[in-house]
């Protein structure tokens, strides 16, 4: 270690960037705070992640009732935990409160959530802000997330290929709502470098799925090879 990453770490010691415990490397979570949260590490949906009930013990290739029945736009999902009090209490200050710093555990935990489908992706699109939030927010907390990803995979981030129109908030919404609300408002503004490619969507939480599928169905038309999505928490249905 050079002597000016010494004293780095003597100003600034590593710390768990929830509570502030001392932790071996930047950016890491103390045990305590790694333990709150309600990670997807057991049997899930081979195509769309989805956790499997406790006790269930498929076979590696088992999908859900969701995917089996149907056919999606994207070939992986997959998300590092469960959308909880615990996640909540990261995602909104993160999200809304500028605490960008706890970006490098989320999107350390998305990278190990991929860790069971052999992909090798062209690029990383985080899911694109409408321009008016963007301003409102100063940051699209996608994009935050898919640095990391994007170092892991070795390829470059598209932030531009595709443009959000705004709509007002959705609130509390059926599936199908939700589905009906999004559709549209994605344009593919330069198809040459989306067609043919292969392509990891990032995003920070996936509710009913309905952004992700809308995405990946205008890729697709515009003529994308293979989409695969990965988010940091998913809402759970309860069984
Ligand atoms: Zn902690
Ligand atoms: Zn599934």
């Amino acid at each position: 270690m050079s002597i000016i990453s010494r004293v780095i770490e003597f100003l600034f010691p590593p710390a768990c960037p929830i509570c502030g415990a001392p932790v071996k490397t930047h950016g890491e979570l103390c045990g305590d705070c790694w333990s709150c949260f309600d990670w997807i590490d057991g049997p899930h949906c081979a195509r769309c992640g989805y956790p499997f009930p406790d006790g269930y013990e498929p076979d590696a290739n088992a999908m859900c009732p969701v995917c089996a029945a149907g056919k999606s736009d994207l070939e992986y999902v997959r998300a590092a935990c469960i959308y909880d009090d615990m996640s909540r209490s990261v995602m909104l200050p993160f999200k809304h409160g500028g605490r960008i710093k706890f970006a490098r555990f989320m999107s350390r935990a998305m990278i190990w959530a991929m860790r069971d489908i052999d992909i090798s992706p062209d690029l990383v699109m985080p899911v694109p802000l409408a321009n008016r939030r963007l301003f409102q927010r100063g940051y699209n907390q996608a994009t935050l997330l898919s640095r990391e990803i994007a170092r892991a995979y070795g390829v470059p981030i598209d932030f531009d290929s595709v443009h959000r129109k705004y709509r007002p908030n959705m609130g509390h919404k059926t599936h199908a709502q939700r589905h009906e609300h999004i559709r549209g408002v994605f344009n593919v503004m330069c198809p040459d470098k989306i067609r043919g490619k292969k392509i990891l969507l990032v995003d920070d939480v996936m509710t009913s799925g309905a952004t992700f599928d809308e995405l990946a169905r205008v890729l697709r038309r515009a003529g994308a090879a293979e989409i695969y999505g990965v988010v940091f928490c998913r809402v759970v249905r309860a069984e």
